[in-house]
């Protein structure tokens, strides 16, 4: 099989999951995003990913976002940014995303209004949310206890829009637990920023559990585009 009919069969594929996933809870496809996380593959899938009719893709660290935002910017893609972000580089990632999904302090929110302004538009943004245990190591997402504080520094930038929380599931914690407890966090997070409806959870391995805890985007790389290669 060629890369593209790989790529094909398992774009196909999880659109299936993702159909029957919510097909078994009442939910209608259609609210459900897929962001194709590109990060470690080369720009010619995601020109694959594109021609098959993919707009959403996602990539965690920045110079490799920024060079395939740079040289497929023709394509008409929107660039999700879902990994860590570094105060000194926010407001470049602002320059070439469309969403970010993982403001976790409140440190980042200055460089991507700045980053955002310098655009002229305004940015879509997540806050990331931690469903590890505090004491975690390399906890990323903020403390449930401080969604609201950095929630409402975000509603007070300029040219930062909030449109809901992202998360991931622990490791070594049944997925369906994990994204239990972040339904709960929504709910109350909903009752102050009602108009913050997207929910980024789900990833290859449990993009069930998180449509079943109300998904509005999932973020699934492995499951379309293979084992990822090495580092580039
Ligand atoms: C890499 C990554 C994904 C995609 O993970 P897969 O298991 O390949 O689907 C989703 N979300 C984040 C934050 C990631 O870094």
């Amino acid at each position: 099989m060629s890369r593209r009919d790989d790529i094909a069969a398992g774009y196909e594929s999880v659109q299936a999951r993702i159909a029957h996933a919510a097909q078994a809870c009442g939910r209608d496809a259609s609210e459900i995003t897929l962001v194709v996380v590109t990060k470690f593959f080369p720009a010619s899938d995601v020109e694959i990913l594109a021609e098959l009719g993919v707009r959403d893709v996602g990539e965690n660290r920045h110079q490799e976002a920024m060079t395939k935002a740079a040289q497929l910017g023709g394509l008409g893609l929107r660039w999700h940014y879902i990994g860590g972000l570094q105060s000194n580089k926010a407001a470049a990632v602002a320059s070439y995303s469309d969403v970010v999904h993982s403001i976790d302090r409140a440190k980042l929110v200055g460089g991507l209004s700045r980053g955002a302004q310098a655009r002229a538009r305004d940015l879509d943004v997540l806050v990331q949310v931690s469903l590890d245990p505090p004491d975690a190591i390399g906890r990323a997402g903020v403390d449930p206890a401080d969604l609201l504080q950095l929630a409402d520094q975000v509603v007070s930038t300029p040219h930062l829009k909030l449109r809901g929380l992202m998360a991931v599931a622990p490791l070594g914690e049944q997925p369906s637990t994990a994204f239990a407890r972040l339904a709960q966090i929504r709910t109350g997070f909903l009752a102050v920023h009602p108009e913050a409806i997207w929910l980024s959870a789900g990833m290859s391995g449990d993009l069930e559990e998180a449509i079943a805890a109300g998904a509005t985007h999932v973020r699934v790389g492995g499951a379309i585009l293979g084992s990822r290669p090495a580092l580039p």
